[in-house]
């Protein structure tokens, strides 16, 4: 697997793929500079090489060239975070961004326009892949939030740089992570899967069971596998045509030796509201009227003590409804388990949409081994895929 390390580079212009898809208030200010930070590494790396820095993404979803999806709001900020000027060229293809790049200069930054302005980067156009392509000398992909998709600057664009393609930092960072719950996990190994439901999660479950050793499962998708075996849910969220396929989950799981966990009481309101009446209950005795929104006290002490065993975790989903403080607790209770298992050598890793959110929100962000940037592309990675921005680099390059 080749990274910027691999390379120097001197007097190299590299063309890097970066995720600056930050999200922006209606005055244009960037709310959440995590991704720019992210690429940060990378970009500093090059540039102390003695290298310059064309860098392309897309921000938002434009239809066609739009003012606001223009990367000039960004601008300031990645020269804030980069300490360094940046030159934005007005377009990413086209006579403009070609002179700009031939000039660059080692020690410079060149942004390019929204990538997304072009219909051809999503629709993986070769010639637009290979326009841009002559930008640069190296082509660097750091971007895993768009590693699953197999557009021309993520994947198509690899194709024309033969030996002189390599994985940013971050990216880096995101395939090891990975590896090492997947390939090179240390026993025991605890997968705890939240959220909403069981049929988002499957193709995961299916995936992991062969690589683990326990399995911890919260959230709403809890009570499908309760009505399955025959428990009283209530109001509680349920996928009735998921029902077989808990049990068959269940049953696999049995026959590849993984430990099944699931809660054994639940806080449960009744009203999807934070100001709902509370109550807990036992997991298979919940009354109509009343929905299970949160983990109850037995189940963390339960989950706590299978975490605290484990050598490496993954959490993927909350284990309630996390968004209203009445129903926080349990995913809190979880973060801080996580956390201690950390500290005492267990490697974790959180990947794959709200469980970010959670993480981030409650401040655990900095108490876990890696915190997963990319929501879709850590699911699809979990659930076994090969990202086509990370098979364009390994495959073509032999490695
Ligand atoms: P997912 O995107 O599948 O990981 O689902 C995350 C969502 O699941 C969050 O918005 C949570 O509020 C929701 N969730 C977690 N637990 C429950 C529950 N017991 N009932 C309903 N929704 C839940």
């Amino acid at each position: 697997m080749k990274t910027i390390n691999d390379f120097n580079f001197k007097n190299k212009k590299a063309l890097i793929r970066v995720d600056f898809n930050v999200p922006l208030n209606e005055h244009f200010e960037i709310t959440d500079a995590t991704r720019i930070l992210s690429a940060k590494p990378t970009i500093i790396k090059i540039l102390e090489d003695g290298g310059s820095c064309i860098l392309m993404s897309h921000l938002g979803r434009p239809k066609g060239v739009q003012d606001a999806f223009s990367m000039k709001h960004i601008e300031e900020k990645v020269e804030d975070i980069l300490g360094v000027d940046v030159k934005l060229a007005s377009d990413c293809v086209g006579s403009e961004a070609k002179s700009m790049a031939q000039n660059l200069q080692p020690g410079e930054i060149l942004l390019l326009e929204n990538l997304r302005f072009h219909d051809e980067e999503k629709l993986g156009d070769e010639n637009f892949a290979k326009a841009l392509s002559e930008l640069g000398d190296i082509y660097v992909n750091d971007a895993f939030g768009t590693a699953h998709r197999a557009h021309a600057s993520t994947t198509v664009i690899a194709k024309f740089f033969e030996e002189n393609k390599c994985f940013g930092s971050l990216l880096a960072k995101e395939i090891e992570s990975v590896k090492r719950v997947m390939e090179f996990g240390e026993s025991p190994i605890t997968a705890v899967l939240g959220g909403a439901k069981v049929s988002s999660k499957i193709t995961i479950i299916d995936n992991i069971l062969d690589k683990i050793d326990h399995l911890i499962i919260g959230g709403g998708m809890t009570f499908t596998f309760i009505k399955a075996r025959g428990g009283q849910i209530g109001n509680s969220l349920v996928e009735n045509d998921k029902i077989a396929l808990a049990n068959e989950i269940i049953e696999k799981a049995k026959l590849k030796n993984v430990e099944v966990y699931l809660p054994v009481d639940a806080i449960i309101a009744d009203d999807f509201s934070n100001d709902a009446h509370t109550n807990t209950c036992e997991i298979d005795k919940i009354p109509d009227g009343w929905m299970g929104l949160d983990v109850g006290p037995n189940t963390e002490a339960l989950f706590a003590d299978v975490i605290s065993k484990s050598k490496t975790i993954l959490w993927n989903g909350p284990l309630g409804v996390f968004e209203l403080p009445n129903f926080a607790k349990g995913t809190i209770a979880l973060g801080h388990a996580i956390a201690s298992a950390t500290q005492n050598g267990a490697f974790s890793l959180v990947g794959g949409g709200d469980s970010v959110a959670a993480v981030k929100q409650f401040g655990f962000e900095n108490k876990v081994s890696y915190v997963s940037t990319g929501g879709g592309a850590m699911l699809e990675s979990l659930e076994g895929k090969t990202l086509p921005g990370i098979a364009a680099i390994l495959n073509q390059t032999g490695n």
